[in-house]
């Protein structure tokens, strides 16, 4: 099970994140992940794509996460930053198809660099989790809502 701290303990736990210094796309290993989560494959099990595939857009809830965002410390001790207040950042689809709006950017891999890399999540599934130190409810919850597939 997730572990999940609100931004303000998260900081009073010392767990603050340094921004990028580097373009988010130079290494390929970031290009293939940008590319995984800004163009649609029906070949992928699961995909969550940005709305807006811009680097600057994702940079901008990549910081936000880093700098202000709640964290998750998952089962493997992998630490996890999310924006939340950027509306909705994109979909999920489950082999092509539209599965459900996306309204957080997830930022996983945070203590690499290299490794560290953003795509939209769902507050919805997360949503009655709360921070394991203050207690306080995280996440928005359910506001995100199937949209139709016309859009
Ligand atoms: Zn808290």
């Amino acid at each position: 099970m997730s572990e999940y701290y609100c931004s303000r303990c998260r900081f009073e736990l010392g767990y603050s994140r340094e921004l990028p210094s580097v373009a988010l796309l130079e290494s390929n290993y970031h290009k293939v992940k940008h590319q995984k989560h800004t163009v649609l494959s029906t070949a992928e099990r699961l995909q969550s794509i940005f709305t807006d595939p811009s680097t600057s857009a994702i940079r901008r809830d990549l910081e936000e996460a880093l700098l202000h965002g709640p964290m998750e410390i998952d089962d493997k001790g992998r630490i996890n930053f999310y924006a939340t207040s950027t509306g909705i950042t994109g979909h999920r689809y489950e082999w092509g198809t539209l599965v459900q709006s996306q309204d957080m950017t997830k930022v996983v891999l945070s203590t690499s660099a290299t490794l560290r890399h953003a795509f939209p999540e769902s507050s919805f599934r997360l949503g009655a989790a709360t921070c394991a130190k203050c207690g306080q409810s995280i996440f928005k919850g359910s506001t995100a809502t199937l949209t139709s597939t016309g859009e």
